[in-house]
Parts: structure tokens; C-alpha cells; sequence
């Protein structure tokens, strides 16, 4: 059976305990490799061996570090394949949307914070009357932390690695204990395109082992975390008394607003895609479906044969366009809501059952389910599945629905489908959320803030603002 290993100090080492995890393959439920159950002392070592590379690193040219990131970016591209493949076994998901999306994005990752760092600049004042000039230095914050989760698990990792890299730091990284496998490939690319030993370290394990390990490390200043508001919670309680820098990007329960103006065939087949891509586990999914009452019940008898129609299947199934879940407790307790859908009176208007694929009968298979809703306060409306079940339910006003939109703890994205431009406005100032799409999903410009409000995060990734988390900035003043 292959045994993953920690990535430290640029070579792929046991854990220091000998102590394995199994990894599981979603698509038929059987073990198929192991991963470190790694402990403090593995973290400790990381961090070693980050601080010792950090002397170095953290004074490299701008040049170097994005010469070195491009370079990771052109062999991920160059293994697609191989990386794809790994990312599917590890998590269920379609071989098609790895290859499409997940490992072109990780790419995309380090390429555009390779060129991101060349244009990052810092402000500079002339204090007029007191002959004085004030400019800002943006310091590397020395070693940091990122944890990611499963769902997307080299694309989220390495939208944590690169810019941290990019500005000088040293990193110990952890992906998800249930999706290890491209984070443990990563190793080796690193080390081929040049990245000096020690300034990035991956160690696999447990997130209340090696996570809170991370978290509670006095020498890691910085946390970035994505994964559930309860773990991002447990984060903050250990980190916010020690001072460290968190960006936290946590659950969602987005809604999809749907008016009668919209385009209606791009938001059928946009909704499809927001509801269910990646199995429904996508913290950007529309997982509340609002339409407004006059285009309700054609909505309702369009999207639910459409919703019929999707394959689900084994992840390598050209055609899959659901996948396994993650795994058997996930699965376990995205079911589970479906039980309570029906005991809080939901209508089951498709889906609702487990799968049985032939010859992948212990797979973690369901079907795509769409609940209808008579009460937006039910908790399938209210709290995270993180699955493929989405609810529906109709509106009158702009009013009603903004309310209902806002009505849960999260905010991290929203869709709206209108071409009324005065709704627009009025809808996009007043839904409490980070990300708001308008007639489209999951268009993703990296340049821009990502993250959420509420009880979906604190701060924000992406383009210069994550370039500005991994920097300590400094205010000069000289007086002339
Ligand atoms: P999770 O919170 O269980 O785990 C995320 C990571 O944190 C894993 O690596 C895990 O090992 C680690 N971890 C767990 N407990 C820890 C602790 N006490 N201290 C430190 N680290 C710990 O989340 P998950 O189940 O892997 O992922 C699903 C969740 O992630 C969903 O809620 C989803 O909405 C969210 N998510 C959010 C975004 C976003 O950008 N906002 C993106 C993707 C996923």
C-alpha cells in the first residue's frame, strides 16, 4: 500500500511518530494508500526549517521568486494528467472538472501571483508644511500557515502557497487529511523548479493534531485558513490572543435570485451548474434557489427534468457530471438532511437517495435533490449541506426576497439573474455577501477580493489584498 510522506526541508520524510492514517477512495470506498497521522514534533521540525530558509528567502529578488512560482505553474500544466487523476481518486470528483478546472486553476495560482508580485508596489506620501516624505516597506511576515480543506484541495492549497511564497515567506502547509495526495505531488514539483529547501513544508495529518499544532506555533505569525465556520472559530479562539494575522474563509448558504426578466436558458443551465458542480461541494454553490412567482412553476418543472437528466457515475465516466462525494460520514450526513427536509414538511421534488453504481457499489454515490420549501427559516434553507441538495421556493418583491437572501448567518456569495439595472443595483448593496454574481456564477477574475461576511470569514484573498495579508507593511516618515 503507498504511503504518503511529510514534505520537509525540501525531502519527502516519515512522520516522526511512524503513525499512518488510511486514505479512502470516495469512488468504491476502499483504502488505498496511508498518510502521516503526523504529531507536534513533525510541525516543530517544519518550522525548523522554515525559519532557516526564511534568512535567505525573504531577501531573494522579486525576479527569483516569480521566475521560480512561473516555473511551478509550467510543470503542474505539464503533469495535468497525472495530477488530475490523483486529484479524482483522492475526492470523488469528476476526472473532467479535475482536468478542467482544479489543476489549471493551481497553475493559474502560481502563475499569476509569479506576476502579481512584479506589479505589487507600496504608497508613498510628500507631508507638505512639514517638509517630510512618508513611504511604506512591506516586510514577508516570516512564517505562516495554511490550512485548506477538501473540497478543492490543490486549487485552495496552492491559492494560499503561491502568494504567501511570492512575498518572501516561509510556509508549513496542511491540506485536508481526506484529500492529501496533490498536496503531497506539489512536493516534488517545487523541488524540481528550484524552490529552496525549507521555505515551503507540507505536513499531512489530523486538523486537531497538526492543525491546532499550526495554529497555536509561536513562531507561525500568520494563519490563512479555508474550511467551516466552526473550525475557523476553534482558529480565531487559539490565534486572536497570541496577535497572530488570520484571513479566514469559511462556509456559505448562497442564494440564487432568480427574476422573471432574466435571460432564462443561460440561468437554467448556469443554475444546474451552481447547484451541483463538484457534487454541491463548492463553498460558492447557490444552494437557496429563489424565483419570483410568475416564471415559478416553469422554473420548477424545467430545472427538476434537468436536474433528472445529470449522470451520476464513476468519476472517470466521460459523461459523470456528479461524482462521489467526499466521503462515508459526509455522505452519511448530507443524507441525513433529507430526512429532516421531509420532517420539516419539504417537498422531495427529485433525488433524495443514495446510488448504487455497478462495480463501485460501496462508492459514496447520491442523487442531485431539489427540496420545496414553504418557510425559509427550515434548516435545510438555514444551515450548510455542503452537498447536492438545493432548495426552491418563490417571491413576490424585491423586498421579500433581499430578506430572505440575508436571513442566514452566512454571507459569502450571491447570484442575482435580472436585466433590470436599477434591481441590480439596489440587490447588490443591500444582499450581505462578499461575492456577488450578476446573470453568471463562479466567474472568477484573480485579481479580485475573495472572501466572505458574517459567519463566512474575516478578510480577504486574492489579487493584491493577499499579497498585502503575507506582508507586514511599515510606515517611513523622513523628515528633510
Ligand atoms: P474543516 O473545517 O473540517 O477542515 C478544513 C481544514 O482544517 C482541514 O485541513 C482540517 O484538517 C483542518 N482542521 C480541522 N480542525 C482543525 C483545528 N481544530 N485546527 C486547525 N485546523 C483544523 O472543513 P472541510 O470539511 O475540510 O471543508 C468544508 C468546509 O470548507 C465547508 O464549510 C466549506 O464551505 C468551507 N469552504 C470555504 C471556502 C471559502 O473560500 N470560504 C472554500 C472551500 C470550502
Amino acid at each position: 500500500m503507498s504511503k504518503i510522506k511529510n514534505y520537509i526541508n525540501g525531502q519527502n520524510i516519515y512522520p516522526l511518530n511512524d503513525k499512518w492514517l488510511d486514505n479512502y477512495n470516495p469512488s468504491n470506498g476502499e483504502v488505498y494508500g496511508q498518510i502521516p497521522n503526523s504529531c507536534k514534533k513533525d510541525v516543530e521540525l517544519a518550522v525548523e526549517s522554515a525559519k532557516k530558509a526564511f534568512e535567505s528567502w525573504s531577501k531573494t529578488s522579486i525576479d527569483e521568486r516569480s521566475k521560480i512560482l512561473s516555473k511551478i505553474a509550467d510543470l503542474l500544466e505539464e503533469n495535468l494528467e497525472k495530477f488530475a487523476k490523483a486529484e479524482s481518486k483522492d475526492n470523488g470528483k469528476p476526472l473532467s472538472l479535475a482536468k478542467l478546472i482544479d489543476i489549471p486553476r493551481a497553475a493559474d495560482n502560481f502563475r499569476f501571483f509569479a506576476h502579481a508580485i512584479t506589479q505589487f508596489g507600496s504608497e508613498s506620501y510628500e507631508t507638505l508644511g512639514k517638509e517630510a516624505i512618508n513611504y511604506t516597506l512591506r516586510h514577508p511576515i516570516g512564517v505562516v500557515g495554511c490550512i485548506s480543506p477538501w473540497n478543492l484541495p490543490l486549487y485552495l492549497f496552492t491559492w494560499k502557497i503561491a502568494p504567501a511564497l511570492a512575498t518572501g515567506n516561509c510556509v508549513i502547509a496542511k491540506p485536508s487529511e481526506v484529500t492529501p495526495m496533490t498536496a503531497y505531488l506539489l512536493g516534488d514539483i517545487c523541488t524540481k523548479a528550484g524552490l529552496p529547501k525549507g521555505v515551503l513544508n507540507i505536513v499531512h495529518g489530523l486538523g486537531q493534531h497538526v492543525g491546532s499544532e499550526i495554529v497555536s506555533h509561536k513562531e507561525i505569525k500568520a494563519i490563512s485558513f479555508t474550511g467551516g465556520t466552526q473550525t475557523g472559530a476553534a482558529i480565531a479562539k487559539i490565534a486572536a490572543p497570541m496577535f497572530k494575522k488570520m484571513s479566514l474563509e469559511l462556509g456559505g448558504k448562497n442564494p440564487n435570485i432568480i427574476f422573471a426578466d432574466c435571460d432564462y436558458d443561460q440561468m437554467l443551465k448556469t443554475t444546474l451548474l451552481s447547484s451541483f458542480s463538484n457534487q454541491g461541494q463548492i463553498c460558492l454553490c447557490g444552494s437557496r434557489i429563489f424565483v419570483e412567482k410568475s416564471i415559478y412553476n416553469k422554473f420548477k418543472t424545467d430545472f427538476v427534468k434537468a436536474v433528472k437528466n445529470l449522470k451520476v457515475a464513476h468519476p472517470s465516466d466521460k459523461d459523470a457530471k456528479i461524482g462521489a462525494l467526499v466521503s462515508k460520514p459526509h455522505i452519511e450526513k448530507v443524507l441525513s438532511y433529507v430526512k429532516i427536509a421531509k420532517k420539516e414538511g419539504a417537498n422531495l421534488l427529485c433525488g433524495g437517495e443514495k446510488v448504487s453504481i455497478k462495480g463501485y457499489e460501496n462508492g459514496y454515490y447520491m442523487q442531485p435533490t431539489v427540496l420545496e420549501i414553504q418557510n425559509d427559516s427550515c434548516k435545510v434553507n438555514q444551515e450548510e449541506i455542503f452537498g447536492p441538495i438545493v432548495t426552491i421556493m418563490p417571491f413576490e418583491t424585491e423586498e421579500e426576497v433581499i430578506q430572505m437572501a440575508n436571513s442566514v448567518r452566512y454571507g459569502l456569495s450571491a447570484s442575482i439573474w435580472t436585466n433590470n439595472l436599477k434591481r441590480t443595483m439596489k440587490l447588490t448593496r443591500e444582499i450581505e455577501a462578499g461575492i456577488i454574481w450578476v446573470n453568471t456564477w463562479m466567474l472568477r477574475d484573480l485579481r479580485t477580493p475573495f472572501g466572505g461576511v458574517k459567519d463566512s470569514g474575516v478578510g480577504r484573498e486574492g489579487g493584491f489584498e493577499a499579497l498585502r495579508f503575507f506582508t507586514e507593511p511599515k510606515n517611513v516618515c523622513i523628515k528633510y
